[in-house]
């Protein structure tokens, strides 16, 4: 029985996070304030404390079924790791009892040889370390029968200090807005002692039926079907988007949003895809790394209670061609802690200077680092996706609207902030509205649209974390905002104003090169971009360079978000990954064409054979369709065979290459290319051969299940 049966989400929303009502239940008044000033303002956690607090934790987690704890972190491999210990100790009597100290809650040690590093550490040097990043709340995973594990959310690094996760960049990045944030907003006159970067991210993802996923080595090694012809029926119709939702994906979500609240998680919206079997949930926003490590607890989730239920998740971001692909919009804003939300235009945007400045700073943060942007959503997955069906293209642009755009315009022809204003009032037009109103079917084709009050980048993949989009777009705009800054800081206050206007005009006019409110899927768009200088990687393997561009390597040394090492090490990763991954790609194309696809296929060959000779005894005259069929058949089995000895050729060229940047130009190239010829081959044989000689479920099958 679910629990929202016998209670309301709000009696047991949270209940397996040590938040703060917690806090107040299980530590004293003083030990609870402590932690508040340690939470709130990143001071470090001291022992004493951190003694305390543990205690706590034990207490809270043992009572609500909890028998281990862990350092759950967020290794470069995208995904989160996790190692168990019992709470079990033998005291001095030699009695059993339960512990968890300050120092296990504070630092973890792992071993860190196994987790990539991209040549940080040799193995002789393996310790890693975790420490705890107190600003996310520690959770309890809770199998359906199983015993619980308190997960302490924390950062990870090598024993020399390199970062070799995802989150101590993005904390790094949350200071670097804070202080340039708050800088800004002095010079402007706005008290604030903190400013956020909040971010929402909502999550794409395919339901199939896992005795489906079960039959295909390509959706189980590879996340995305490697073969498959088109079913008669796909999306054209429009009539997934929005649709009521079928009793199964009902119950699945039902299970789901339960399991996420009890996590804290506010899972609120859901609805059908524009593609069979595909879903979206969003959660409501909340600071980035905590929307970061929630995101990661959603994904995790949607395939356990997937799998409880029958199902399989699949996260990939184009698991079908021919289909619309999955992504994750990554919705960003800034906020302080008073409450304000600094991309707000408010009634009346064009006298809201702090809105104007940070609208601007994240404009033109975009325009200077767009390479690093699409860097952060590149992966062999999402290649796959981007410029496709509904994907928003590859090269980077923001929508801003025409109304946003008009009195940008105007305001960089020379009327003052002020007039600007009165001409708009004038007419009229109110501007809380209008962005609203923009937010209409031309700007889907955006991949980073100013959506109202925050900004949305639509580029990031369905199976990426949150943590690399958000780090970049948290870095840009620091970056922007400290160079804002510099110039209003040396002017005298009664000119304030004077440099206001003159700097969110030349900010406008030296960037608004990257703003597009057309139709970004036109191919006149290609062509407008080029001429503006816009000239964003079309596949990962040419971003990831973006990692190690100097000015990106300035923009992390001078925020101190990555070293030098660190930057390179990533690029190391991020192109190791990517042959890693398209080489999984390949040998599965390989079994399955290999062992299941060109046996079926030769026997179907063998039956025409059969039934010619057999019929040939009565009349030859009377086998005529089968010998049509069996030519055509025969002419794309050996195309079938051909190309399966051309991928494993091209596969073994590509690894003999010297580097992983060779290795991953070939795989991109020229592997790529056969894999595609070998599925043509495929796919036409799928169409002409009997339903129960095909060797595993087909799209009709798996996008159509009941
Ligand atoms: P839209 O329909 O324009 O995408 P929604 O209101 O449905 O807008 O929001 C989508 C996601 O954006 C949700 O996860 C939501 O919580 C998040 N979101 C809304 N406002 C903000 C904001 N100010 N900052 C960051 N994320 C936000
Ligand atoms: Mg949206």
């Amino acid at each position: 029985m679910r629990i929202t049966e016998s209670k309301k989400i709000t009696d047991f929303f949270g209940c397996h996070v040590f938040n703060d009502s917690v806090m107040k239940k299980y530590l004293s008044e003083d030990t609870y304030r402590e932690l508040k000033e340690v939470i709130d303002s990143g001071k470090p956690l001291e022992k004493e404390l951190a003694n305390k607090v543990a205690e706590a934790m034990k207490e809270w987690s043992s009572e609500n079924g909890a028998t281990h704890y862990t350092h759950w972190f967020q290794p470069l491999t995208g995904t989160t790791a996790e190692k168990h210990d019992s709470f079990i100790s033998i005291d001095k009597q030699g009695n059993p009892i339960l512990e968890f100290t300050g120092s296990n809650l504070r630092k973890g040690e792992a071993d860190a040889s196994s987790f990539p590093s991209g040549g940080i550490r040799a193995t002789f040097e393996a310790r890693g370390y975790t420490a705890w990043d107190c600003s996310s709340p520690a959770f309890i995973k809770k199998p359906k029968d199983g015993a619980g594990v308190l997960c302490i959310p924390t950062a990870f690094c090598s024993y020399t200090g390199e970062a070799l996760d995802k989150k101590t960049p993005l904390l790094k990045s949350m200071e670097a807005i804070n202080k340039e944030g708050l800088r800004l907003l002095r010079i402007l006159g706005v008290e604030a002692k903190r400013v956020i970067a909040n971010v929402g991210g909502e999550q794409e993802y395919f339901l199939v039926d896992k005795k489906d996923f079960d039959k295909r080595y390509d959706l189980e090694f590879t996340g995305r079907t490697l073969f498959g012809a088109m079913p008669p029926k796909g999306q054209e119709k429009n009539d997934q988007y929005y649709a009521s939702i079928r009793d199964r994906v009902s119950d699945f979500m039902a299970d789901l949003n339960e399991e996420l609240w009890k996590l804290g998680i506010t899972a609120k919206t859901q609805h059908n895809e524009v593609a069979p079997a595909q879903h979206e949930l969003a959660p409501i926003f909340c600071q980035a790394n905590i929307a970061t490590d929630q995101n990661q607890l959603i994904m995790e989730t949607m395939k356990k209670v997937a799998d409880q239920r029958g199902l399989a998740c699949l996260l990939h971001e184009k698991p079908f061609a021919g289909i619309n692909g999955s992504g994750k919009h990554c919705n960003y804003s800034l906020g302080t802690d008073t409450g304000l939300n600094l991309l707000k235009p408010g009634s009346n945007p064009s006298e809201n200077k702090v809105f104007l400045l940070f609208f601007l700073a994240v404009i033109a943060g975009v325009d200077e680092y767009y390479d690093l942007l699409r860097m952060s959503a590149s992966s062999l997955g999402n290649d796959y996706r981007l410029g496709g069906n509904e994907a928003p293209p590859s090269i980077i642009s923001v929508f801003i609207g025409g109304d946003m755009q008009t009195l940008l315009d105007d305001i960089s022809e020379g009327h003052t902030i002020a007039s600007a204003t009165k001409q708009y009032i004038n007419m009229g037009v109110s501007y809380v509205a209008q962005p609203k109103k923009d937010t209409s079917d031309r700007n889907r084709t955006s991949p980073f649209a100013f959506t109202g009050n925050k900004f949305e980048f639509r580029m990031v993949g369905s199976s990426a974390t949150l943590s690399t989009p958000t780090l970049i777009m948290n870095a840009m705009t620091a970056e922007m905002i400290s160079r804002m800054a510099d110039t209003l800081e040396k002017v005298p206050k009664k000119d304030l104003d004077k440099a206001i206007n003159e700097l969110v005009k030349t900010t406008y006019n030296e960037h608004k090169r990257i703003i597009f409110n057309g139709n970004n899927y036109s191919r006149e768009w290609v062509k407008e971009a080029k001429k503006r200088g816009l000239d964003t990687a079309t596949n990962s393997v040419d971003a990831y360079e973006a990692m190690v561009r100097p000015k990106n390597m300035e923009l992390f040394l001078k925020h101190n978000l990555l070293s030098v090492k660190e930057m390179e090490s990533r690029r190391a990763i991020y192109l190791d990954n990517y042959v890693k991954s398209a080489n999984i790609e390949a040998e599965t194309a390989l079994l399955m064409a290999r062992n299941q696809i060109l046996p079926a296929v030769l026997r179907w060959q063998y039956t025409l054979a059969k039934q010619i000779n057999e019929i040939g005894k009565v009349d030859p005259e009377l086998a005529v369709v089968q010998r049509a069929m069996i030519r055509n058949v025969s002419v794309l089995v050996k195309g079938l065979k051909d190309n399966i000895d051309a991928l494993q050729t091209a596969k073994d060229g590509a690894f003999a290459a010297t580097d992983s940047k060779k290795q991953a130009i070939l795989f991109r190239d020229r592997v790529k290319l056969v894999m595609e010829k070998l599925r043509e081959y495929a796919d036409k044989l799928e169409s002409i051969t009997p339903q129960e000689m095909w060797p595993f479920p087909t799209y009709a099958d798996i996008l159509f299940y009941e």
